[in-house]
């Protein structure tokens, strides 16, 4: 078994602690074959990466390609998109999609929503559905349907850790992200996807990806609790996009 490259890693274009060569660095180490760099979404007021970084980030990441093609190595742009409507938007347009080689979509506080009414729905009433059952079951399929929406809407290439922060029906989300060809993410650094949910994804036709979620760079390609998880709920290693067997 081998994890052939780590998709989800942030650097100090969001809130990661080293720059894209420091995290490139440690996969040539680890023996990955690709890396992603891949920092929260510009509609994060906190830590989002800025707009105008996108470009210099490719352009980096294209002279990096260049350094260490040599001990082979692949590194890819990508951003962690923030669902920002219940109409599944994002906070990523077209003109800076075209920058990327890979996108990621997920939930996170902090993010600006697209109007007033999607911010009470996705940041207000989601943390208070955990404190009382009142409105949790409409809120779960509201979420649930945002996502849907959003991965028939762009080219998303998977949802990074699905259920985390927000609860998701994961069924439903992994029968969808199927159809459409986005993978559901087994993140080592969030809880997420738990066991109990990779043994309900799995009776679906989806695929999986594990990831690091490195905001270190000594982070990058560090899946062990991913496996764990992995291991318990008994998921076959070749539903794994990422995993070599
Ligand atoms: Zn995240
Ligand atoms: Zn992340």
């Amino acid at each position: 078994m081998r994890l052939f490259g780590d998709y989800h890693t942030h650097t100090i274009y969001s809130h990661g602690t080293g720059n894209i060569e420091d995290n490139v660095k440690v996969a040539i180490e680890k023996g990955l074959k690709e890396i992603a760099i891949c920092d929260h979404g510009p509609g994060h007021f906190l830590y989002g990466v800025k707009k105008k970084n996108i470009p210099l980030m490719k352009e980096e990441i294209l002279r990096l390609n260049d350094k260490y093609s040599k001990d082979g190595i692949n590194i890819l742009l990508g951003v962690e998109a923030n669902l920002i409507s219940f109409e599944g938007m994002i906070d990523m347009d077209d003109e800076l999609i075209k920058h990327t080689d890979i996108l990621l979509l997920g939930y996170h506080y902090g993010v600006i929503p697209a109007s007033f009414g999607d911010g009470i729905g996705l940041y207000i009433k989601n943390p208070l559905t955990k404190f009382s059952g009142l409105g949790k079951k409409k809120s779960i399929e509201q979420n649930t349907l945002a996502f849907i929406k959003a991965i028939n809407r762009y080219p998303i290439d998977f949802i990074t850790h699905p259920g985390a922060k927000v609860k998701l029906d994961i069924r439903e989300l992994a029968k969808e992200a199927g159809k459409v060809g986005t993978a559901l993410e087994i993140n080592a650094k969030h809880g997420e996807l738990s066991i109990e949910s990779i043994k309900i994804a799995m009776q679906e036709d989806v695929e999986f990806i594990v990831n690091s979620d490195a905001h270190t760079p000594e982070d990058v390609g560090n899946i062990e609790k991913s496996l764990e998880r992995i291991k318990n709920a008994n998921l076959p290693l070749n539903r794994i996009k990422n995993i070599r067997t």
